[in-house]
């Protein structure tokens, strides 16, 4: 498994897989050919169908400024959900085509370049990296610390990246950019969690009012740490900010918490996927919920077995979920979704708590559900808003 430094990244939403991917390959083909006069880049199969919505034509065209750019969008099933080809200029000679799969989470794989893949991990699954600890007696902690031992300048950076996404957005009002007109409710929510309410409502309403907060920043192309990707990016800062603002969390406590969910998330990342287009949402927000589970489970001092079962819990109750974000933009369902699978998170790492010993599935044989699922889902369900509520909202107007 790669580096968690791989897993997290900070950066400009919407999109991880439709954003920074893209965005990040375009910075590549501009650098390694400088003599381009101009390009023409295609989009294929859910980055042509959500492109537009996800701004990936928009930061092609920005990252490969001055120079123009024609895009052109197509469907071609037998290649990667998420395909791009850029094929790269000078006056009227090709000089070269570059083909590249944007595969969640930011990260890219290019067919015939260099890809950059460094596994620090030697453990496979989370069955070897459970037996790890248990044979050197080392926490989950100790264990990043094992494969990264300057991690934690690192985490703290996410950390405080974090809290400044939620902090943004529970300041912002306003519309969200593009033709939904969607309302920022963030700073609504969290002027409404009144002193009287019971202490679930008020936890339901601060962490809901995190996760928008997160979320529609991501909506909004502002800065975000991917955990693991851009739609799903605010589920793990909504609950962090949760136990850190109201519940007393030492800032110590919640970045090693951090490490936990990215070895979660790598776990997941490294097996399955984390991309919509390949696996559905179940692999977004399902993956962000069992990363967020984990970190509470670990901040709330559980043992390795019931941090295990906290996140299996939180991807088992995401399993079959789909991909269909209106009109192509990351905000209905994502937004509120982010905020659902935040509560979820609370949720599973309490019933990890005290039902540990009655489990029969393991974190694994979860991972490879979600994977097999999304592999058996039908491809307009991921990320292409062509079905489900896309579907149906297009055909209401
Ligand atoms: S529905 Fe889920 S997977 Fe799809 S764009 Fe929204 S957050 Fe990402």
């Amino acid at each position: 498994m790669q580096s968690l430094r791989k897993l997290y990244k900070i950066g400009h939403g919407p999109s991880s897989s439709h954003t920074m991917g893209p965005g990040f390959a375009s910075e590549y083909v501009k650098n390694k050919y400088i003599d381009a006069t101009h390009y023409k880049v295609t989009l294929y199969n859910s980055l042509a169908l959500t492109g537009k919505g996800h701004l990936t034509d928009a930061i092609i065209i920005k990252t490969l400024s001055p120079k123009p750019v024609e895009i052109l969008f197509n469907i071609d099933i037998n290649r990667h959900p998420n395909y791009l080809v850029f094929d790269i200029y000078q006056d009227d000679a090709l000089l070269d085509s570059i083909s590249v799969r944007s595969i969640g989470g930011g990260d890219i794989l290019y067919d015939k370049e260099e890809n950059d893949i460094k596994h620090v991990y030697q453990e496979q699954s989370f069955d070897e990296i459970k037996l790890y600890c248990q044979t050197h007696e080392l926490s989950l902690f100790d264990y990043v610390l094992k494969n990264e031992s300057d991690i934690l300048p690192f985490l703290t950076d996410i950390w405080t990246q974090m809290k400044e996404t939620v902090q943004t957005g529970l300041k912002t009002e306003g519309l969200l950019p593009g033709d939904l007109k969607v309302v920022r409710k963030a700073k609504t929510l969290i002027d409404r969690a009144k002193a009287n309410e019971s202490d679930s409502q008020q936890q339901n309403r601060l962490v809901s009012a995190y996760a928008f907060a997160a979320s529609e920043e991501n909506g909004a192309g502002g800065v975000i740490v991917t955990a693991p990707t851009c739609g799903a990016s605010g589920v793990l800062p909504a609950l962090l900010y949760y136990l850190y603002k109201h519940k007393g969390i030492k800032e110590d406590k919640i970045i090693e918490s951090i490490g936990i969910a990215g070895i979660i998330g790598n776990v997941i990342k490294h097996n399955a996927t984390i991309s919509g287009a390949v696996g559905g949402c179940q692999a977004e927000v399902g993956s962000a919920c069992s990363m967020a589970a984990a970190a509470m489970a670990y901040i709330e001092d559980l043992s390795l077995d019931e941090i295990e079962y906290a996140a299996e819990i939180a991807m088992e109750h995401h399993l079959g979920l789909t991909c269909d974000p209106i009109d192509g933009y990351v905000q209905i369902p994502c937004i509120e979704r982010n905020a659902v699978a935040a509560i979820r998170a609370i949720n599973a790492a309490s019933l990890a708590g005290f039902l540990t010993d009655t489990r029969k599935i393991s974190f694994d044989m979860i991972v490879h559900t979600m994977y097999q699922t999304g592999l058996d889902m039908h491809p307009k369900y991921k990320e292409t808003a062509e079905a489900g509520m896309a579907f149906f909202y297009k055909n209401k107007k």
